[in-house]
């Protein structure tokens, strides 16, 4: 019998972590299966219950459940306490291990794929929800000269400041943006909806990087980045990387990530 995993999200139908997981399995000879699932917003709980008495092995989530999944875990990894979240599950015979491998993800896409050193660079993140929140931890680690979140409401911006002050990071609203910056993170769902934050046009450093997290499509924030004189990249190496952390985790074995991402850029 194959091992079992799945996706969790909803919507889910959109997900390419079958894709992904299903090319780690063949490269790496793992006996497993993955599927994406659609779990009712008020029945994530129930669903992979569900799904563990099935005999499955482990679950990744994603929106708008990794609160919840952070919640049903009975041990986190440090960086899911870091995050608050959890975006990867691991079923255990006497509980659940709750990890976060998005901050990891995006790091590794940085540094490995994209040749960006984050050690002493000025980092400015969009966003304060829940995928700004994963990655300030494992951003942090690699040691940045200073990190600034910037959000539409500021004042979330500066509670996430807070809980990592710890770090020297610094929190505040778009108005309050002055300075340049070596790595520009777009962490906010504005993309999806077509829009772009209200940046100042000195914001990039020269040789900056601006990073959408999300993926699949040109974004007014890379074409914004691009006409500033930035190198514009998006959320996909992020989205591998995540998952072959995830994937290392439940088989104690590290996929090739450079030929998927090549994969499924080539689509
Ligand atoms: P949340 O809903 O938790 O947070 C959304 C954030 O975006 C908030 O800070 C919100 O600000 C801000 N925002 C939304 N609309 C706008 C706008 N028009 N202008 C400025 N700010 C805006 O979402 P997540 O944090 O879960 O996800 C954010 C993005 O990251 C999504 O696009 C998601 O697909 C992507 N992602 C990609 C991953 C990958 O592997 N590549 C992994 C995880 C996420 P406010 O607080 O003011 O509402």
């Amino acid at each position: 019998m194959p091992d079992i995993y799945a996706v969790f999200g909803n919507p889910v139908a959109h997900s390419k972590s079958p894709l992904i997981h299903a090319a780690f399995a063949r490269q790496t000879g793992q006996d497993m299966t993955y599927s994406a699932l659609l779990a009712p917003l008020d029945g994530f709980r129930e669903s992979v219950a569900e799904f563990r008495k099935d005999g499955a092995s482990g679950a990744n989530v994603t929106v708008p459940f990794k609160e919840q999944a952070y919640a049903l875990a009975t041990r986190h990894t440090p960086r899911a306490l870091a995050a608050g979240a959890a975006n990867t599950l691991k079923f255990e015979v006497d509980g659940i291990l709750g990890d976060n491998t998005d901050g990891a993800g995006l790091v590794r896409d940085l540094i490995v794929n994209l040749g960006v050193v984050i050690a002493g660079k000025r980092i400015l993140l969009m966003g304060a929800g829940g995928a700004a929140r994963g990655v300030i931890q494992p951003l942090l680690d690699q040691q940045p000269a200073q990190l600034f979140i910037v959000n539409r409401t500021p004042e979330k911006a500066i509670d996430l400041a807070c809980a990592f002050a710890a770090g020297g990071v610094r929190g505040g609203g778009y108005a309050e943006l002055s300075g340049e910056f070596d790595v520009v993170i777009n962490a906010t769902a504005a993309s999806l909806a077509n829009d772009l934050p209200p940046l100042p046009d000195s914001i990039f450093a020269p040789d900056a990087l601006a990073y959408d997290m999300m993926y699949g499509r040109d974004t007014p924030f890379l074409a914004f980045a691009r006409a500033h004189g930035a190198r514009a990249a998006d959320g996909l190496g992020m989205l591998v990387e995540q998952a072959a952390e995830a994937f290392n985790l439940w088989r104690g074995v590290r996929p090739d990530t450079a030929t998927v991402i090549r994969s499924l850029r080539e689509g």
